[in-house]
């Protein structure tokens, strides 16, 4: 049952949505393996090369209110996060990208808080583009507007990633009760209707089904602009309201990236380290990953906290990770 359906993906055939929850169910260790083989083994067939991204925090003073159930990374939500108050000036972002230049990444996440309507967002992207050659994401989730958008189209940023978690309603609504499913779907909708490269990930261990995924990565399939699909495990952040809910485990993480990579076989899939853990990035890259996120070079100016954990995959041991597994870092 599951190698017919795993030959249909290596085929590049489509899955139907029966399929891909049987592929999520699929329990035996025997099984599991093959999904993962599958999913490396296709991503190999288009390319070796594995992407690294690192990141600038722009600022973690959200005006969403009341915070997500699960956020860390807004000032005063955890201990563990950032706690204070920050707004990045602009000479911290441009000593920043430059040392992430410098070290060979070749891309940079630029991402904040919400309540700019993406002036923030628009700022940073102008200090990246006039001063670096590196490739851009920008994410500020929901907060952005046409205009904002136009700006960041018109100083070249690559992809706009809006994260919709989840889209479960119930769940969306129980965990982030200071947001809207419906303003993220809207973002998602104009990135897609600019014709800009969007990048849409799911948040998985947070009390989602099985169901949940599918639907979700059936619904990422209505935006042709789709480029990039983050898969980020959830690990709890200490004082949140979800300090207790038992962190995503790695078989789960693996799976719904193996998943993710024979539906979507010519999309960047992204594992963010914090998210995964730095010590597991080679896991991800067996199931199938060709993007790893928040990646940290040692001369890096500013402090880092992770989104999703405090920790972040430093450059070095990240690129070792890749080389181990035969793959090539992309520098
Ligand atoms: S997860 Fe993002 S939107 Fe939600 S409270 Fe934290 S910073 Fe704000």
């Amino acid at each position: 049952m599951i190698k017919k359906i795993i030959n249909k993906a290596l085929k590049e055939q489509d899955l139907k949505r029966d399929e891909v929850l049987d592929l999520f169910k699929s329990r035996s260790n025997e099984d599991v393996a093959k999904i993962f083989e599958a999913a490396a083994e296709l991503r190999d067939s288009k390319s070796k090369k594995i992407k690294l991204t690192s990141t600038v925090h722009l600022t973690n003073v959200c005006k969403v209110t009341p915070k997500c159930k699960y956020c860390g990374f807004a000032a005063k939500t955890s201990s563990e996060g950032y706690y204070h108050s920050f707004f990045k000036t602009q000479d911290e972002i441009l000593n920043a990208v430059r040392s992430v230049e410098k070290s060979g990444i070749p891309r940079v996440s630029c991402s904040g808080a919400h309540g700019y309507n993406g002036k923030h967002a628009v700022e940073a992207t102008r200090i990246v583009k006039e001063n670096t050659s590196l490739e851009l994401l920008v994410n500020v989730g929901a907060d952005l507007n046409v205009k904002s958008l136009e700006e960041l189209a018109k100083y070249g940023t690559d992809t706009i990633c809006c994260n919709l978690e989840t889209v479960n309603m119930e769940l969306f609504n129980d965990l982030k009760p200071g947001e809207r499913l419906k303003d993220r779907i809207n973002v998602c909708t104009m990135i897609n209707d600019a014709h800009l490269e969007l990048s849409s990930g799911l948040l998985i261990g947070i009390g989602e089904s099985y169901q949940d995924r599918v639907n979700h990565l059936f619904f990422l399939k209505k935006f042709p602009a789709l480029a990039e699909i983050p898969i980020m495990g959830f690990n709890p952040y200490k004082d949140t309201p979800m300090e207790k809910h038992p962190p995503c485990s790695l078989i789960e993480q693996m799976k719904t990236i193996a998943i993710t990579r024979l539906m979507f076989n010519d999309l960047r899939v992204t594992v963010p380290t914090p998210t995964i853990g730095p010590e597991n990035v080679k896991f991800s890259l067996r199931a199938g990953a060709d993007n790893l996120a928040t990646v940290i070079p040692d001369q890096y100016p500013l402090d880092v906290k992770g989104v999703g954990s405090p920790t972040y995959g430093n450059l070095r041991e990240v690129v070792n990770s890749v080389k181990e597994l035969g793959l090539t870092p992309e520098m």
